[in-house]
């Protein structure tokens, strides 16, 4: 089985964010910053993305601050978003399915249920889910339906060896981690299923919160799957890009 590395990639940022934002219903008062990210896993000569970004008329008409378009970013390592086969999507909020359509010839890794959701559910479309979601990639992902570029995964599944998704609900309807096999054993890419590395250590959710109890069944999960507490990477803070070793402008190695 291949060993991999996996990075980093923080394409917008720093936004401020209350504590309570990243701790639900706690530290009113604090004040934290935050980033955008994408990671990439690489190994084996495969190259895996995970997570998307959000592509640039999106990031215009937010006016999202610090905002790089994601495929500059790859191309820092130098890998070309129209050439990456494999896009594991962790769930379809604006800010990791956003720029789908930036990798033309990727094959998308989705969970099931969190497609149905989005694409079928009326309560998709309303408002506490609307603001977090993006129609435009959303209805490019739709359009794979049914074609071998769409995969919908039924739970925990494999997509390459080594490289395992998790059904990790809570944050979304069926986010999914990722679980990577690494020189330090199985990292886990929780994405926001974590917001920050608090979240992970202090046993407590971010906002957003579709399933709490299923929130905290998956926290059980991942630390369950990584080799190591330090193992656990979140989906937004700020020190993937200031604790770790940097490749390059923005781009870190996690492990
Ligand atoms: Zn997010």
């Amino acid at each position: 089985m291949s060993i991999y590395e996996v990075y980093a990639l923080k394409y917008a940022g720093p936004f401020v964010r209350t504590g309570a934002h990243l701790m639900w219903y706690r530290d009113w008062e604090m004040i934290e910053k935050i980033n955008y990210y994408i990671w990439c896993i690489r190994g084996g000569g495969e190259t895996v993305v995970v997570d998307t970004g959000v592509a640039p008329q999106l990031a215009g008409e937010m006016q999202l601050d610090g905002y790089v378009n994601p495929a500059e970013v790859l191309l820092r390592m130098d890998i070309k978003a129209d050439e990456v086969r494999h896009v594991v999507v962790t769930h379809m909020h604006f800010d990791h399915s956003g720029g789908v359509n930036l990798f033309p010839e990727a094959t998308f890794y989705v969970q099931e249920a969190e497609y149905r959701f989005w694409v079928e559910n009326p309560v998709a479309a309303r408002p506490p889910f609307k603001h977090v979601s993006d129609a435009v990639s959303t209805a490019y992902l739709a359009s794979l339906e049914g074609t071998d570029r769409l995969v919908l995964l039924k739970g925990d599944q494999q997509i390459m060896p080594g490289i395992n998704c998790l059904l990790a609900p809570g944050h979304t309807v069926a986010l999914q981690a990722v679980a990577v096999h690494t020189a330090r054993g199985t990292a886990i890419l929780g994405s926001d299923c974590a917001h920050v590395f608090r979240n992970y250590h202090e046993d407590w959710p971010s906002v957003l919160i579709v399933d709490l109890v299923g929130w905290m069944r998956t926290y059980d999960k991942l630390r369950e799957a990584a080799s190591a507490r330090d193992l656990l990477f979140p989906g937004h803070d700020r020190r993937m890009l200031e604790d770790f070793p940097q490749v390059a402008k923005d781009v870190t190695r996690l492990v």
